[in-house]
């Protein structure tokens, strides 16, 4: 099996990670494999599939070629800076060109114990695995940036969490791993040097992808964190508009390619419920959905912190600049967010009054307990004149009758502007369709598949539910308890765990 790996990170960022080893599996076994993915990466899947496939995929011999290491990184969790985390269970094998000639990284996630460990065990349960496997499948499929999951192995081995459980490896693809916590490792010990190498590695591979001429920008620095702070405002609005909770927003799991990373106790909400929490340990409900907005502005501002001294020799002005680029956090985050909400209520960008009716028809949902992934979805049928979905969710309140006949008038405003309403109208349900799902990766089905594929060996409802989110916008032969929410009760007392 020959796999081109660069390994562009280890060549330019020498005393930015630690080189280290796979630690290999007892007994290990390829439980699923993402064939699309690893054809895309120009992988052959059947040799994926092979027993040289499964000693790259279960870290038991490095592929030629690839360079593995643990990259050191720092970050804030819950608010609180932690000089040190880095890779204390994943490892970078190295990067690879894909199809499109996009860099991509190879890593494992719970292949055993690094540097950076600090008494953990480097490893990860087959469930959180497997639940990485599906969260981040289901967001590719909803069309928002995400790290990717290339394969799942179960090592053979148990290991102690709550209880005792099997262990599992995921391969993860990403645009990079580099993240806001890497810069802020840098910059808490002074190093500046380093600080300067990883922007401009960061400016290379991820700003100046289509105009190199940025590299040598002067401005650079500023350029970039502009990028970040672009493809994260760009990237909240797009979870908000599916009901996503990342659950642990510490800024070592904020990405500087604006893909979402790390699927730890993250979660789509059911009922609509603006401070909705899954996470056991987020207590103060500190990454509660309607928090998610402010929380990446205050990791960019992290970001921005780390950057002063690329940003300007004065520390006064690299102040100012800084602050004017948090600064257009709110704005760039409402336009996003507005063209999402948008593109749901199936309106066109020329209303004065559209966040309104957005936020009108979130409070409805709230007021009446409705489902968030539902109560959108029947605004498509609402739009061909079949309200009777919507009526089942939100009743026949006078609220609710003069919501919609506020959004029918906005809604047909344009059509009856153009000649060609009826294909304007059909074009219209398409994209409303794309961007209302009616599968996303619901928590008690995503729980039954990882209870019976990990105590039970029995993976059918794993795959049931795969096809299921990898195919988001139409029902078509989908059983219908896929787009069901759970009983009221078994998601008021729903609790993701992270740390698994
Ligand atoms: P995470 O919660 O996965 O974002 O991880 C936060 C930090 O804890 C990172 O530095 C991880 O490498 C580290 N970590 C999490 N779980 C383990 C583990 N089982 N063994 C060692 N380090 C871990
Ligand atoms: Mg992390």
């Amino acid at each position: 099996m020959k796999i081109a790996f660069d390994n562009s990170y280890a060549r330019e960022l020498t005393g930015m990670y630690v080189p280290w080893h796979v630690g290999g599996a007892p007994k290990p076994e390829l439980v699923w494999l993402n064939e699309r993915l690893s054809a895309d990466l120009g992988f052959n899947p059947e040799d994926l599939h092979t027993t040289k496939g499964l000693d790259m995929l279960s870290g038991t011999h490095a592929p030629e070629g690839a360079q593995a290491i643990a990259q050191a990184y720092a970050g804030h969790q819950f608010g609180h800076f932690s000089p040190q985390l880095g890779d204390g269970r994943a490892l970078l094998l190295g990067e690879v060109l894909d199809r499109q000639g996009q860099r991509k990284d190879i890593a494992f996630k719970g292949s055993g114990q690094t540097p950076f460990s600090r008494g953990g065990d480097g490893k990860a349960t087959l469930s959180s695995v497997l639940r990485e496997v599906i969260i981040s499948e289901s967001m590719h499929a909803l069309g928002i940036p995400t790290t990717r999951s290339l394969a799942a192995v179960a090592t053979g081995e148990t290991i102690m969490r709550e209880r005792a459980a099997p262990a599992g490896i995921l391969t993860r693809v990403a645009a990079s791993h580099l993240r806001v916590g890497s810069f802020e490792f840098f910059a808490a010990r002074g190093d500046s040097d380093s600080l300067r190498r990883l922007a401009d590695y960061a400016i290379a591979r991820h700003v100046a992808r289509h105009d190199s001429s940025l590299t040598e920008a002067p401005d650079r620095y500023r350029l970039l964190l502009q990028h970040v702070i672009d493809r994260q405002a760009r990237l909240i609005a797009q979870w908000m508009g599916v009901g996503f909770i990342h659950g642990v927003m510490n800024t070592d799991n904020m990405t500087i390619s604006g893909e979402t990373i790390d699927y730890g106790p993250c979660a789509f909400m059911e009922a609509y419920t603006p401070h909705a929490v899954f996470s056991a340990i987020d207590t103060q409900g500190r990454y509660a959905y309607a928090n998610q907005p402010s929380i990446a502005k205050w990791n960019l501002s992290r970001l921005a912190s780390a950057l002063l001294p690329l940003l300007d020799p004065e520390l006064e002005r690299a102040k100012v600049l800084a602050m004017d680029a948090i600064n257009t956090f709110d704005t760039l985050f409402a336009e996003h967010s507005l063209a999402v909400w948008r593109a749901k209520l199936g309106l066109d960008s020329t209303g004065a009054d559209d966040e309104r009716l957005a936020t009108d028809f979130l409070q409805l949902m709230h007021n009446n307990n409705v489902d968030f992934t539902q109560g959108w979805r029947s605004l498509v049928t609402a739009s061909q004149n079949d309200e009777t979905a919507l009526r089942s969710l939100f009743g026949t309140s006078d609220a609710v009758a003069e919501w919609l006949q506020r959004w029918h008038q906005r809604f047909n405003q344009s059509i009856t502007q153009t000649i060609d309403s009826a294909s304007i109208s059909t074009a219209r349900t398409a994209s409303m369709t794309r961007a209302n799902p009616i599968h996303i990766a619901r928590n008690h089905l995503v729980e039954h598949a990882l209870t019976e594929a990990t105590e039970r060996n029995d993976f059918l409802p794993f795959e049931a539910l795969m096809t299921a989110i990898r195919q988001p916008l139409e029902a078509g032969s989908i059983d219908s308890k896929f787009a069901t929410p759970a009983p009221a009760e078994v998601t008021a007392c729903y609790r993701t765990f992270c740390g698994t």
